[in-house]
């Protein structure tokens, strides 16, 4: 499926599901999710939602009733989205955010992060020597993808994630709320906190498209560790540049993205999904 024909499948019945964000225009999901709905002739429909903060109680509790199987939820709305929703999986609690809801057939919005989950299948399919319980983590950024991020590699058996951000207050409360192996280190020390790591993840917005590439040597990074820039516009950032001159393998960040989207589609639209270079292709040549 590779042509951008319109669902041939889609009937007055069809499963509703969207992304509600604001702004909403530049998001890939409705691509993204459109393209499955087609490959696997689904009678369902995803949709953009542009909801402005003030307006987003309002919208989140209208789903049920305009009979939506559930929803994305992107910037501003992913924290409201987890304290609005009738429950939440742990996994979203710890996280601290949902950006994907589930509407059951009573009409209940169940609250779930699937950034996690994208997260470290991407890392996992990117790069497939990378071993979890061998080596720290380095994870710069502690916004609210590098959360999700912590999680994932905390619950993947990471023996140390060593957590930097510009911000060092907003590190500390992160390493405060989810404990265990994330170790707060200063901003001045990113670069000697890459000695003997398997692992640099840029979780920082440096290095997308209008902002200041990530300010990071990487001369003490091993040179088989695995860097994983979760910016995705642009596909090759700076960072990722950098590493692949050096040999080290490096992971893409629309891999997260693309990843993430398949609980929401399982859930919704009853297929589990899969990421191919066709899907990957398609979502690239958005018009
Ligand atoms: P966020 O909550 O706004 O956090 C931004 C992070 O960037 C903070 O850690 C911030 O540090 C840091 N930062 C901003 N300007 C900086 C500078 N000049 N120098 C150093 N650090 C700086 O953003 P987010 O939602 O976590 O998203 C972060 C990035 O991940 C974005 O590019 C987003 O597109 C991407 N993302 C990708 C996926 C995916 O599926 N691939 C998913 C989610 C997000 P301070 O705390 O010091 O401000």
């Amino acid at each position: 499926m590779t042509s951008a024909a319109p669902n041939p499948a889609l009937t007055g019945r069809a499963r509703l599901a969207g992304v509600m964000g604001w702004p909403v225009g530049h998001s890939l999901s409705p691509r993204l999710h459109g393209y499955w709905l087609a490959e696997h002739g689904i009678d369902g429909a995803y949709v953009p939602l542009p909801v402005p903060p003030d307006q987003f109680e309002r919208a989140l509790k209208a789903l049920p009733a305009l009979g939506f199987r559930g929803a994305n939820v992107t910037l501003p709305h992913k924290e409201k989205a987890l304290a609005l929703a009738d429950s939440a999986t742990p996994e979203a609690r710890r996280i601290g955010a949902a950006n994907t809801l589930v509407i059951d057939g009573q009409g209940r919005i169940e609250a779930r992060n699937a950034d996690a989950f994208g997260f470290i299948e991407s890392l996992r399919e990117g790069a497939p020597a990378w071993r979890a319980k061998e080596r720290p983590a380095v994870v710069i950024g502690a916004g609210g993808a590098s959360r999700a991020i912590l999680v994932a590699l905390a619950d993947a058996g990471v023996p140390e994630i060593r957590l930097i951000n510009r911000t060092a207050a907003r590190a500390e409360t992160i390493a405060a709320d989810l404990g265990g192996p994330v170790k707060v280190m200063g901003w001045a020390d990113r670069g000697r906190a890459l000695a003997e790591a398997g692992l640099l993840v840029n979780a920082t917005t440096q290095g997308m498209a209008g902002h200041p590439p990530l300010d990071l040597a990487l001369d003490r990074l091993p040179p088989d560790a695995v860097v994983h820039d979760i910016v995705y516009v642009p596909l090759e950032t700076p960072l990722l540049a950098a590493a692949r001159r050096r040999g080290n393998p490096v992971v893409e960040g629309l891999g997260m993205l693309l990843h993430q989207a398949r609980l929401g589609f399982a859930a919704w639209f009853g297929v589990e999904p899969k990421v191919t270079a066709a899907l990957r292709a398609y979502v690239l040549a958005q018009p």
